[in-house]
């Protein structure tokens, strides 16, 4: 669902080797002594760095206004909180997973997904501020020293394909980062900050239990597959529901503040919704990308996957693997050259043969996994509009009889996307519906049509089902076509 595709630098080394003790430092934010291995600046640095990966990897998304909307909530967040002389950054990346995330040093990013799901300015303030608090808590920082020993060992090593898996080199990469898991009682210590943040702030923070129930019925609805990070290592939302209620009751905090529903339900009219075709999509085993105008074909019956960093295909024996990425040079012979003299490459036959009249370079090689496997493949470059495509297809080597053929028919069909009903395609978004009478969401779905079901529009709504919608409510409805078949 994410655009290009480009591979992910490794951490360097200098900001992994270079350790320094700084002894146990009392945390402002906690109150607890810390043992942390990195300095605050090198925590910025390291932020820094990946900040800039997440953004050339995921996109951010294309929208000023909200990206200055969403910065200047989070400006106003962090300057309550312990640490506000950070390098603080908010931004919406181009995902629509709903996740939000924080960096060391203070880079906070939300997603477009996420954004869908709010229902007032409070209910993003409260994941910011629990996001703020991840940083000002180090937890981020701590999970990265921790982190640190198994990456230097990935980064020194061979970084080809370590497994048969397209995402086993993100273990290696900054990336990586975002999959670190928090503990339990980290989260909990950020909803406690964030709650301090927001509260502080201004906001409501009875809005926060808004978003636990929201939360719950996401992580619900999508039954336990394709539960975005922030979910899955999050805990229980209804137990944090709970607690965060025990804190309104002490604080006598509950229902004192701002909200903002309809100010935050304004800016988000016209937001994209669910992934966007125009980044890529599949029609049968065609993988069509309108914005870059070039299409692939992976072989039938292929199971495939549209990734931040590849479109990947895995053989229905999942013993074979065709990857489309963006190659790392100007040049289709420059990317060959980056590619082959990577460490544990040997390199078979090499040759320059165009792909349907593009500028190509093709190659065979070896190369033996980290774990002793021998593999074999096929790999071309190809130039077409100021990129250089990379498409790899890999397997173990006594099966590179078998599937010479199907790469070379999957690599050999890259070519213009020329298809204008695929080239004009576009997104779903969101469109905002002041009612002019009180109404369930099942009666407004009849008035104002949306192009996703019912149970959708409850979630992102927030609305139960049967309940009545007083008039005047600003409701979301989604439209746009899915994707031609
Ligand atoms: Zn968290």
């Amino acid at each position: 669902m994410i655009t290009v595709l480009r591979r992910l630098r490794p951490i360097p080394a200098l900001l992994l080797g270079v350790l320094a003790l700084n002894g146990c430092p009392v945390n402002p934010a906690t109150g607890e002594r810390q043992l942390i291995l990195i300095s605050e600046s090198q925590e910025i640095a390291m932020g820094l760095e990946v900040s800039q990966q997440v953004e050339a990897t995921m996109g951010l998304y294309d929208d000023p206004e909200l990206q200055r909307y969403v910065s200047g909530i989070g400006e106003t967040l962090a300057a309550q909180s312990e640490k506000p002389n950070l390098p603080w950054s908010f931004k919406v990346v181009d995902d629509d997973l709903v996740n939000a995330f924080a960096l060391p040093g203070g880079y906070i990013f939300v997603t477009r997904g996420i954004l869908a799901y709010f229902n007032s300015e409070a209910e993003l303030a409260g994941v910011l501020g629990h996001e703020i608090g991840h940083v000002t808590a180090r937890h981020s920082a701590e999970q990265l020293s921790r982190a640190q020993v198994a990456q230097i060992g990935l980064v020194a090593g061979s970084v080809f394909v370590p497994e048969f898996s397209p995402y086993a080199d993100l273990a290696g990469t900054g990336l990586g980062l975002l999959f670190l898991k928090f503990g339990r009682d980290d989260e909990r210590q950020s909803d406690d900050l964030g709650f301090r943040y927001m509260t502080r702030a201004g906001y409501d923070p009875t809005e926060m239990v808004e978003v636990f129930d929201m939360l719950g019925r996401v992580s619900e609805a999508s039954g336990g597959n394709g539960i975005p990070s922030w979910l899955s290592t999050h805990p229980d939302p209804g137990e944090r529901r709970e607690r965060m209620e025990r804190a309104l009751a002490e604080a006598g905090a509950a229902g004192v503040g701002r909200v903002a529903r309809d100010d935050y339900m304004r800016r988000i009219d016209g937001l994209v919704f669910g992934e966007n075709p125009r980044k890529g999509f599949f029609r049968g085993q065609d993988f069509l990308h309108p914005d870059l105008q070039f299409q692939l074909r992976f072989p039938p019956d292929w199971p495939t996957q549209n990734t931040a960093q590849a479109v990947v295909g895995v053989s229905p024996g999942k013993d074979a693997i065709i990857q489309l990425s963006i190659g790392q040079g100007a040049t289709s012979d420059e990317a060959a050259n980056h590619f082959l003299s990577q460490s544990g490459i040997n390199v078979g036959e090499r040759r320059r043969e165009p792909v349907n009249g593009l500028p190509a370079t093709w190659a065979t090689f070896g190369a033996r996994t980290s774990d002793g496997t021998d593999l074999r493949g096929v790999v071309v470059f190809i130039d077409y509009n100021n990129l250089t495509y990379q498409i790899l297809g890999y397997t173990v080597a006594n099966k590179m009889n078998t599937y010479t053929t199907t790469f070379r028919a999957s690599l050999g069909s890259f070519n213009r996307l020329t298809d204008k009903a695929a080239l004009g395609v576009q997104p779903k978004r969101l469109d905002l519906v002041t009612i002019d009478r009180s109404m369930t969401l099942e009666e407004f779905a009849r008035v104002h049509p949306s192009t996703v079901p019912l149970a959708t529009l409850e979630l992102i709504n927030g609305v139960q089902q049967g309940a009545s919608i007083p008039r005047g409510t600003l409701v979301k409805r989604v439209v746009g076509e899915d994707p031609p078949k």
